[in-house]
């Protein structure tokens, strides 16, 4: 595992969380901020937050073709909420020039479960890490409302997909980061 690099977007949003998780796992973290950051890595966690500020950042920072580049030359990204917005096929209710990284083929929606009191903690089934359920947080969460035929389904939540995998992209709609279990970044890790 040590040969494993992975970098976290640390622009904006819930990057400490995800370093912790993937220190323990005994992983190289690099958080990313300039694009010659992204050079060796084969994994990036682009975190939760805000959608629409990441995505600003994004562009001032000049990230968006390196970032872009680096996924064509085989980079895998695992992204939880705000950084499953970024990397969707296409937005709704999102705004118009927000950037879209296009790495799996879903579609979501914008804060598809309401406001803040409607965020949650719950214990979701994920098969693929194991029969124990994970628990995990929706806050102000996206739905993956379209999902294309190469898009496997890991987990649901109210009858929407939650978790989702297309080739070595993981795309989550939650955060498994704020809740101790690290069996879903375990899962991006192993397909490194
Ligand atoms: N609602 C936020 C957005 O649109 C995502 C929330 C989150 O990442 N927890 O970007």
């Amino acid at each position: 595992m040590s040969a494993v690099k992975v970098g976290i977007l640390a622009l904006q949003g819930d990057v400490r969380e995800h370093r912790q998780v993937l220190e323990s796992l005994g992983v190289e973290v690099r958080q990313v901020r300039l694009a010659a950051e992204l050079e060796g890595l084969s994994g990036l966690v682009i975190p939760g937050g805000e959608s629409t500020t990441m995505s600003r950042l994004i562009q001032r920072f000049d990230l968006l073709g390196p970032l872009q580049e680096a996924f064509a030359g085989g980079l895998a990204a695992l992204t939880t909420c705000a950084g499953t917005i970024l990397a969707a096929r296409e937005i709704r209710d999102g705004l118009p020039d927000q950037v879209r990284l296009e790495l799996l083929d879903i579609v979501v929606r914008r804060n598809a479960f309401g406001r803040q009191r409607e965020s949650a903690e719950v214990l979701l089934e994920v098969p693929a890490v194991g029969s124990e359920p994970v628990p995990v947080a929706f806050i102000r969460a996206p739905a993956i409302e379209e999902v294309g035929p190469g898009v496997e389904v890991l987990a649901s939540y109210r009858d929407e997909p939650a978790a989702v995998r297309q080739g070595r992209h993981l795309a989550l709609t939650f955060h498994p980061e704020i809740t101790g279990d690290p069996r879903l970044h375990r899962l991006f890790l192993s397909g490194l």
